[in-house]
């Protein structure tokens, strides 16, 4: 039996080589014969196309190029590692784009509840000043109620004063009457 450069045993997708030892089965199919006895204990069906077998029979490759078809299992191996590096960096960008989508959404929570508590402060600041604008204003009636008495209380001094000047004034005028009318009579 011939097998084309590059054949490959579809348990483990790894080439053929002429120091492997491979069997094919009733279906004619072949696999390494460490692949096959290792799926037989597991199914009775061929891999590829689920044929029912019981026996196995030895082939022999005749393989042209061994070395090459080695080195291009080898690449095809080395690719698979790749493609498996790859996958898993991605994975792990996918798990810290989750995460930072998280922190982002963490932030922005916190962000609003600080802009909240922000503006809470801002209208109890509010409120105080405009308590504020208003006390003074009750002083200032206050100042203005006892500057109007002080005002009120000086008017009514002066009247007094005017009054008692009036007072001695008519008091002299009738004394000077009473001299007047004394000298007259005598
Ligand atoms: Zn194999
Ligand atoms: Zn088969």
């Amino acid at each position: 039996m011939e097998l084309s450069p590059g054949a490959f045993c579809s348990i483990c997708v790894e080439c053929f080589t002429a120091s492997d030892s491979i069997y094919s089965i009733a279906c004619r199919h072949v696999y390494h014969a460490q692949c096959i006895e290792k799926w037989k204990s597991r199914s009775r069906n061929c891999p590829e196309c689920r044929c029912p077998f019981n026996s196995m029979e030895r082939v022999f490759l005749n393989v042209e190029d061994d070395s090459k078809i080695q080195s291009h299992a080898n690449e095809l191996k080395k690719l698979r590692d790749k493609l498996y590096e790859s996958e898993k960096k991605l994975a792990d960008m996918q798990i810290k784009h989750t995460i930072s989508e998280e922190k982002v959404r963490e932030l922005e929570k916190k962000f609003e509840s600080v802009k909240k508590s922000e503006e809470a402060l801002r209208k109890q600041i509010e409120s105080k000043q405009k308590e504020d604008c208003d006390t003074p204003k009750t002083y200032m009636d206050v100042d203005e109620m006892y500057e109007d008495f002080v005002e009120s209380l000086e008017r009514y001094v002066e009247q007094l004063r005017e009054a008692e000047e009036d007072y001695y004034e008519n008091l002299e005028w009738q004394l000077l009457q009473l001299r007047l009318d004394n000298l007259e009579e005598y």
